[in-house]
């Protein structure tokens, strides 16, 4: 039958803001090295494989029935493994999880976004924000940062006092320039907030020593949600499993706009598996942060400009034709990321292995650059 795919959509219903847009995604393409999504290049071990699979036998005894729609026990397997991450005392009513961090920022814009109201956050950041923001009918605005990428605070209060935004987000460590926040430009936003500050704290596990969660201000601040996910430091992200910690009020709130039984008996027997095995799956943390350092070192050592990061990943540059650059190294078998500022790439931190070859790569192509 005639007609592209493309006419088609044309001549659907489609709202008129989502015209002539494209789903969000970095290619997924087969490459010996694949360090374009921040993943956790370690696969689990085959123990940890083993406890898995036998949580989701056992699940699959039972899917004949919804999952259990509040899942208690993973809320509080959650809270346990935050409690002793940083320290602090949180119920397992503050816990909420569902599939990647990605839906929990959906919830909380459904929740508190929405049409008339504006959420805030600052640019160069994770470039999903804005999408939730559209498909939430949330008013987006994105403010600067400082050149060093960390926030500038006076222009931070100027933007929240004009938009009043009912949800700021933060990201600590930022994506895509792998930046940490102080706590105290936390608590500047706090003051200045009027409605809920979202700290993304999907990478806060590869932060450096010395750097406090956000969840320690918990305590004091109940408009304040801190989001965390699986996918990274617990090599996880194929098992969909992200979550927030706040006052249980918020929860509750997040609670009326999800979608009944939207976590599966599948993912929640997963992630459960995985947390009883933390110690063994974050022992790749340590490991993944020393390469971290080693790589920001390298590229400084030959001429390129790197970011400070807390992450899993380096923000580099910066080149007069990144495309090149990027191109050259896929060429090479090296998938990085072609994203933030004008001229930067960001690379995820990968084995010892992948990083000798993104060096490799790398000096090839830059070559008359270094
Ligand atoms: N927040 C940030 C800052 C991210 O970089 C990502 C993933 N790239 C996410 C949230 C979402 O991760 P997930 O949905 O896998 O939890």
């Amino acid at each position: 039958r005639g007609g592209s795919a493309r006419s088609e959509l044309a001549d659907l219903p489609l709202r008129d803001e989502l015209r002539g847009e494209l789903p969000y995604g970095a290619p997924q393409l087969v490459v010996p090295v694949q360090l374009n999504v921040n993943e956790n290049p370690y696969p689990p071990s085959g123990n940890v494989v083993a406890a898995i699979a036998a949580a989701v036998a056992e699940a699959a005894t039972t899917l004949n029935r919804y999952p259990d729609r509040e899942f208690l026990p993973l809320r509080a397997d959650l809270a346990a493994f935050l409690n002793a991450d940083a320290d602090v005392e949180l119920q397992p009513s503050q816990l909420w999880a569902a599939n990647g961090s990605n839906e929990i920022m959906q919830q909380l814009l459904q929740a508190f976004g929405g049409p008339g109201r504006t959420a805030v956050s600052f640019a160069p950041t994770y470039s999903m924000y804005p999408e939730y923001a559209r498909n939430t009918h949330t008013t987006w605005v994105a403010g600067r940062r400082n050149t060093d990428f960390s926030l500038d605070l006076r222009h931070a209060a100027e933007l929240i006092a004009e938009h009043q935004p009912s949800v700021i987000i933060l990201t600590s460590p930022n994506n895509p320039t792998g930046t940490a926040l102080p706590l105290d430009d936390v608590r500047v936003v706090l003051d200045a907030a009027p409605g809920v500050v979202v700290v993304d704290e999907a990478y806060a596990e590869f932060r450096r020593a010395g750097v406090p969660s956000a969840l320690t201000l918990l305590a004091e601040h109940p408009e304040l949600v801190v989001t965390r996910t699986m996918s990274k430091a617990f090599a996880l992200a194929g098992g969909r499993l992200g979550y927030l910690a706040a006052a249980a009020a918020v929860v509750d709130a997040v609670r009326i706009v999800r979608l009944p039984y939207h976590l599966s008996a599948v993912a929640q027997a997963t992630a459960r598996a995985a947390l009883a095995h933390s110690a063994e799956l974050l022992a790749t943390v340590d490991t993944l942060r020393v390469e971290r350092d080693d790589t920001v070192s390298w590229l400084r050592a030959v001429g390129l400009r790197a970011a400070e990061s807390d992450s899993n990943f380096v923000l580099f540059g910066t080149f007069a034709d990144r495309h090149a650059v990027w191109q050259g190294l896929l060429d090479r078998g090296v998938l990085i990321r072609e994203t933030g500022p004008d001229g930067w790439l960001r690379v995820s931190i990968g084995t010892r292995d992948e990083m000798r070859a993104f060096r490799t790569a790398l000096s090839e192509v830059a070559k008359d650059l270094l």
